[in-house]
């Protein structure tokens, strides 16, 4: 569905990601960890283009990734990102922020946009909140609402950074079970987290990332039990 080739990005002088080959397939899950500052957020970022690319190219569905204009919106549009601070807008419902995307972007009316709305609220446990505004909810609430958001636009790819990490480890798994379920029904996911657990029951292959490299790639049971270079059996004895 997405592959990167030869992908390389420099912050001025920092070399982030450096010659990056990475292909997601359609139903795949991958779960991308490693240090921090590794380059895992700014990967994510260059996926759908909130970064640009100095050298490389990202073919997604089939199509290089334009720079600018209207295919890039379409595209934008069709990649959901769920990031750690949930990014809800405050001053509108539960509903408004699911359907906003879809009546602004896709033009649906309202009352369809509601409809499907509803169900994806429902799928994620919050269809009782959907009245509500974002400060009235916890933040596993507001992450799962964040989910259902990016579900509303029909992504054919959602791109998850760090979605619990901001959270109460009491809200930590409800936001996780929802993720279990997308991954169950076959929905393509790119997620950086530390949550193994996650890692081991939802992923088809892990990548572990540090210095601006793939370091090392795997399934899950084979990156946790064996992993091949030191530096991933360094990081996995300091988070396991
Ligand atoms: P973390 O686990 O802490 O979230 P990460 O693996 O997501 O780390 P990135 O956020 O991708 O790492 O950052 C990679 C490197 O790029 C870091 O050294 C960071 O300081 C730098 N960086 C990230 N964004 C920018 C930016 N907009 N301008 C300059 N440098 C940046
Ligand atoms: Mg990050």
């Amino acid at each position: 569905l997405v592959s990167l080739v030869g992908v390389n990005k420099h912050f001025g002088a920092l070399h982030v990601l450096k010659n990056i080959d990475l292909t997601v397939d359609r139903g795949e899950v991958l779960v991308v960890i490693g240090p921090s500052g590794g380059g895992k957020s700014t990967l994510c970022r260059t996926i759908n283009r909130l970064e640009t690319i100095d050298e490389g190219q990202i073919i997604f569905d089939g199509t290089p990734l334009p720079e600018e204009g209207r295919a890039l919106a379409r595209l934008r549009s069709e990649v959901g990102m769920v990031f750690q601070s949930f990014n809800l807008f405050a001053h509108k419902t539960i509903l408004g922020n699911v359907t906003l995307g879809p009546m602004k972007v896709r033009k649906k009316a309202r009352k369809e946009a509601s409809t499907r709305a509803m169900e994806l609220l429902d799928r994620v446990g919050i269809a009782n909140q959907a009245d509500k505004y974002p400060a009235q909810l916890s933040g596993g609430q507001q992450q799962r609402v964040a989910i259902a958001r990016a579900l509303a636009m029909d992504p054919k790819l959602i791109l998850f950074d760090e979605p619990t990490s901001a959270l109460d480890p009491e809200m930590v798994q409800e936001v996780l079970d929802v993720m279990i379920g997308l991954a169950r029904d076959g929905m393509t996911m790119v997620v950086v987290t530390h949550e193994m657990g996650f890692a081991r029951r939802a992923a088809n292959r892990v990548v572990f990332m540090a210095d601006g490299q793939i370091i090392e790639q795997n399934t899950p049971d084979e990156f946790f039990t064996n992993a091949r270079t030191d530096r991933a059996r360094d990081f996995l004895s300091k988070i396991l």
